[in-house]
């Protein structure tokens, strides 16, 4: 096919950069080793970070529902696939997270895709993080309104475009609650007051906070103690929570606007019933057993401080997300290959993805991780560090 010489000439241009990706068959596992390519590895590249989504109660409400209900939604939430599980899982998330209301949609990307156009339209400005998810950029870019991009967590920054932007209709502030790839924490108490100070709508994407972070798991809200303070809470449920699906909590009449408006909540079918009675059954397991989270922090501090010990170079993270810093695209994919080949996965993170000379490893630290799996990946570390810098 003629047609398709540009395509193979721009594939062969990434394969030759380094940037090229391609996918690799894995087994979901419950504890956190994983069969890849049908190899048995230590996965430190997942975000099921309770590894709930293999949890028996879980797996239990999730198999009971698709026996009772089957197997799909049939139709759009506003035609007929409101499944009555819909109810019960938006009360507890708007429950988990101190507000009103909640809306769960059929992904975190639809979440914000849909989202973002409508808070922010013509005549608007949205703000928005330099490091904020790809789902949130293309948010911004479905809706009319002005953008500016604030550097990475930099309220004086965010400051000065806000005090220029008063001749405006609304700002919105959207930042990701915690950063998917440097695992820091956005400054929310500093973004709330200057909000109030200066009249926007702050809204966070608590993808890998909720489940993770909070005296109940409730997020970076309820991590800074800002319930009250408006602040409009996105999140996924396919980490922490184990599924799929993505939320909006936030006031009634913010979730009744976005029923009539957003346009990736009206146009899709409804998640299957299986899907949101796993995420209500996964969302009381993280209410009820802190003993999880404690677990996941232990084991992050332990792969931390073992990595930090032998000189590796992790950025500054606070959370269950460990950047490890390697620079060229090509660097970081060595790495990782060297590193899988000692039974450890952590999947290199190249540009478009993060900035170009960032390239790193991802590495995310799951509670399923036993102590044994953290030293056998500390050792596959060393190892791969000697091979790729010798
Ligand atoms: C994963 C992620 C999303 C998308 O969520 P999905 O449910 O996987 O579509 C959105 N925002 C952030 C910060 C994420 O990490």
């Amino acid at each position: 096919m003629p047609k398709e010489h540009w395509l193979k000439s721009e594939l062969a241009q990434l394969n030759q950069a380094g940037l090229s990706r391609s996918l690799r068959s894995v087994m979901t596992a419950p504890t956190g080793r994983t069969l890849l390519d049908g190899r048995e590895v230590i996965l430190l590249g997942s975000n099921n970070y309770l590894g709930l989504s293999v949890h028996p109660v879980v797996v239990e409400a999730a198999a009971t529902a698709v026996q009772k209900y089957g197997t799909g939604a049939s139709a759009s939430r506003l035609m007929s696939g409101n499944c009555h599980l819909y109810t019960e899982l938006e009360t507890k998330i708007a429950e988990a997270k101190g507000t009103e209301a909640a809306l769960v949609f059929g992904s975190g990307y639809l979440a914000n895709i849909g989202t973002i156009p409508v808070l922010a339209g013509e005549g608007d400005l949205i703000l928005s993080d330099a490091l904020n998810h790809a789902s949130i950029i293309d948010g911004c870019r479905l809706s009319q309104a002005t953008k500016q991009i604030y550097r990475h967590c930099d309220v004086e920054h965010l400051e000065s475009l806000l005090a220029q932007s008063m001749k405006l209709r609304h700002r919105l502030i959207v930042t990701d609650g915690v950063f998917s790839m440097d695992g820091d924490i956005a400054p929310l108490p500093e973004i709330c007051g200057l909000a109030e100070r200066y009249d926007a709508t702050v809204m966070v994407d608590d993808a890998h906070s909720f489940g993770v972070l909070g005296e109940t798991g409730g997020g970076t809200i309820e991590h800074f103690g800002l319930e009250n303070r408006g602040v409009i809470q996105m999140g996924t449920l396919s980490k922490a929570i184990g599924g799929l699906g993505g939320y909006v909590a936030g006031s009634t009449a913010l979730i009744d606007f976005l029923i009539n408006r957003a346009r990736s909540f009206i146009f899709t079918t409804g998640l299957p019933p299986a899907t949101l009675a796993g995420a209500s059954a996964a969302i009381d397991v993280i209410r009820s057993n802190p003993e999880l989270r404690q677990r996941l922090f232990s084991n992050v501090l332990l792969l931390k401080n073992a990595l930090l010990e032998r000189g590796f170079q992790l950025l500054p993270s606070q959370t269950q997300i460990l950047p490890l810093i390697l620079g060229a695209a090509d660097v970081a994919s060595r790495f990782a290959e060297v590193l899988l080949s000692h039974g450890v996965y952590a999947p290199a993170i190249r540009p478009p993805t993060v900035p170009e000379g960032t390239s790193r490893l991802r590495i995310s630290v799951i509670a399923s991780h036993t102590t044994e799996d953290l030293e056998t990946a500390v050792e596959g570390f060393e190892a791969a560090s000697a091979a790729t810098f010798r």
